[in-house]
Parts: structure tokens; C-alpha cells; sequence
């Protein structure tokens, strides 16, 4: 096959439960909208766990995401017990992506939500802090978990949700950590933010303490645009976030590295409903449309997005956001392809 020069290729990875389902649509979209891509898929997850083994990834695979460097990936299941590795953190650490990013906005009035104006993406540190896996026990009784925070690991995060806020022509970001109790962790990432934000006078900056800034959140999220903070806090809050935009089927998010870059559903693979052409692609979806603007392909994501908005504002509803009264046509996994594709 032949592969004109301005063609990127991607991995894709497809999955398990509905992850083939949701990633056929997707890509029937992204494709339809003149994405230039070429795909190069792996097998991963259940049917290599089933192999014995542990990794959920072939050596080989491993080799083609670390070539291709963009990765488009469904969700997998990790089985339980026996050792299996979840290779969403494996790939997480093996590629150096440091940066999650979840965007958590509101489709009021098309889609149910108790906060009609919110529009915020979450920026958070993916390495370092209390998940850098440095535990140990002291004795019989006591047992210790180190927090690290690092100041270039302080600058990737802060830098990357400054550079994404101009980009993204977002006017501010807010920071959340609890530097009055950790005063050298947490007072480092607070720091490094102040100094960054210097760099950017065009966006407005505000620092929050965690506690009050996540019931600030979870009572006005129309008040917040962008964040960035530490890896606990931002694992926590961007899950509260997604939650109360009232549509977890429907959120992407982007893990990003220097070389590298991943790109997801924040939903799992929802075995109940796998293979029965009902689930909602959008998840994933919008995963593809950040992954588009990462390498440039601003026009092509934005089509995408303006032709996915476009079927919902349709009431052109999968299940999962079916709603009488607001909804008009009940569809399934393709359907709800072909509906946005004819919206493109
Ligand atoms: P995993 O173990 O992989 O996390 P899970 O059983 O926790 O899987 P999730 O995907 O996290 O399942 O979602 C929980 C429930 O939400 C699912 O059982 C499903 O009913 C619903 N759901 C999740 N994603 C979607 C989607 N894209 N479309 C429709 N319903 C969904
Ligand atoms: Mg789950």
C-alpha cells in the first residue's frame, strides 16, 4: 500500500466488551471526515491475558505503539487476580505520558445535567505524586507511602495546561493543591504554577486549596475553565467532574508525553451491553477528535465535533442518553455513525 506523505499513522487497539463496536464507528467517522490517518491495529487485553500472558501486550505490539507514537485505544479489561498487569498504567509509565487531560462539558439542554453551563478540562500530573509507587513498611505495623513531586515534573504538567489553555483560546487556569498542610510538595507545585503563570499574562491564573476548590466544582463549575494539579487530586476531581456533566458515555481523554500519546473513552468496556450494537461511540469518539488536534489536524476534529454536536442537538439519542421528551430517535452504535457522518 502506498502511503501518501501526509498520512500519519496510528495504533489502534479495539479491545474488549464494546471497545470493537465503539472503535469500527469511530474510525467510520474520523475516516469520513477526511482524517489523514492510516491505521495499524494490535491485539491487546482479554484474548492476549487468556494466553498466559501477564502484560495483556505482546512484545511486538509493544514495539508498534512505540513507533507509530499516537495510540487510539478502546477500553480493555484487566482480569482479576493472578498477577495481571493493568496495561493502562503500564502504558502510562513505559511511554512517559505525564499529562492527563479530561475535558468535562455540559450539552444542556440535549443531554440531562444539573449544571447546564460547565465547560472545563481537567490537566492532570500522571506520574509523580502519591501514585510514583514507592511503598513500604516500616514495621510489623506501620506502613508508608512517599509523595514525590519533582520540580521539571511541576513544569511539563504546568507548562502543557498553560500551552493547552492558549490553544485552546481558554482565558483561565486554576491550580488546586493543599500546600497549607504539605508544604514542600504540594508548595512546590503551587510555586512552579505561580512562575509559569507569569510566562502567560493573556490567561487569567488562581490557586485554590483542593478541599474548597472540589466543592466549588461540584457546586459551580461554570466559575472554572482549566485546571491542573497533582495526581491524586486530579484522578479524583476529574471523575467528580465527568460525573456532574451528567454523561460518562460521552467524555474522552487525552494521555500525552513527550514522544508519545495516547488517546481514550473514560468509560470502561461495559460488558452487559458488549456486541449488542447499543453502546454510545462519543467516549471514544471524542478521544479521536483531542487525538486529531494533537497532531495537527485542527479542521478535520473540528468537522467531527460540529457534525457529533449536530446529531444531538437531532435528538439523534443512543440509549444511554435517551431521554422522552428531549430525545426524537432512539439508535444504535452504527446508526449513531451513519447519523453523524451524514451531518459532516
Ligand atoms: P470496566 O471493568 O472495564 O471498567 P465496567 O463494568 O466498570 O467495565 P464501565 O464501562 O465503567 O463498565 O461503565 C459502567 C456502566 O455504564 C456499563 O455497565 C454500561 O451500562 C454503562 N456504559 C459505560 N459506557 C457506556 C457507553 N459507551 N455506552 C453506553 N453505556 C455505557
Ligand atoms: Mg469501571
Amino acid at each position: 500500500k502506498q502511503t501518501r506523505s501526509n498520512m500519519t499513522k496510528i495504533t489502534v487497539a479495539k479491545g474488549d466488551g464494546i471497545g470493537p463496536e465503539i472503535m469500527d464507528a469511530t474510525l467510520e467517522i474520523i475516516l469520513a471526515a477526511g482524517a489523514e490517518i492510516e491505521t495499524e491495529e494490535i491485539e491487546v487485553g482479554e484474548k492476549v491475558y487468556l494466553t498466559g500472558n501477564t502484560s495483556g501486550i505482546a512484545p511486538e505490539s509493544w514495539e508498534v505503539i512505540q513507533r507509530n507514537k499516537i495510540f487510539l485505544k478502546a477500553p480493555i479489561t484487566t482480569p482479576q487476580g493472578g498477577g495481571y498487569k493493568s496495561l493502562n498504567v503500564t502504558t502510562r509509565k513505559f511511554l512517559g505520558l505525564y499529562s492527563n487531560v479530561r475535558p468535562c462539558m455540559s450539552l444542556h439542554p440535549f443531554v440531562n445535567t444539573k449544571h447546564p453551563v460547565m465547560d472545563i478540562v481537567i490537566v492532570r500530573e500522571n506520574e509523580e505524586d502519591l501514585y510514583a509507587g514507592i511503598e513500604h513498611q516500616q514495621t510489623d505495623e506501620v506502613v508508608q507511602c512517599l509523595k514525590l513531586i519533582s520540580r521539571p515534573g511541576c513544569e511539563k504538567i504546568v507548562r502543557y495546561a498553560f500551552e493547552y489553555a492558549k490553544q485552546q483560546n481558554r482565558k483561565k487556569v486554576t491550580c488546586f493543591t493543599k500546600d497549607n498542610i504539605m508544604k514542600q510538595t504540594d508548595g512546590l507545585f503551587h510555586q512552579v504554577f505561580n512562575e509559569i503563570a507569569k510566562e502567560y499574562p493573556e490567561i487569567k491564573n488562581e490557586h485554590w486549596i483542593v478541599d474548597i476548590g472540589a466543592a466549588k466544582v461540584a457546586g459551580s463549575p461554570e466559575e472554572f475553565d482549566v485546571l491542573v494539579m497533582p495526581n491524586l487530586y486530579g484522578d479524583i476531581i476529574s471523575d467528580i467532574a465527568a460525573e456532574i456533566t451528567g454523561s460518562v458515555g460521552l467524555g474522552g481523554s487525552a494521555n500525552i508525553g513527550e514522544e508519545c500519546a495516547m488517546f481514550e473513552a473514560i468509560h470502561g468496556t461495559a460488558p452487559d451491553i458488549g456486541g449488542k450494537n447499543i453502546a454510545n461511540p462519543s467516549g471514544l469518539l471524542q478521544g479521536a477528535i483531542m487525538m486529531l488536534n494533537h497532531i495537527g489536524q485542527t479542521k478535520v476534529a473540528e468537522k467531527i465535533q460540529n457534525a457529533w454536536l449536530a446529531t444531538l442537538e437531532q435528538g439523534t439519542h443512543t440509549s444511554d442518553i435517551y431521554t422522552a421528551g428531549k430525545s426524537k430517535t432512539k439508535v444504535g452504535t452504527r446508526e449513531f455513525a451513519k447519523a453523524v457522518i451524514a451531518n459532516l
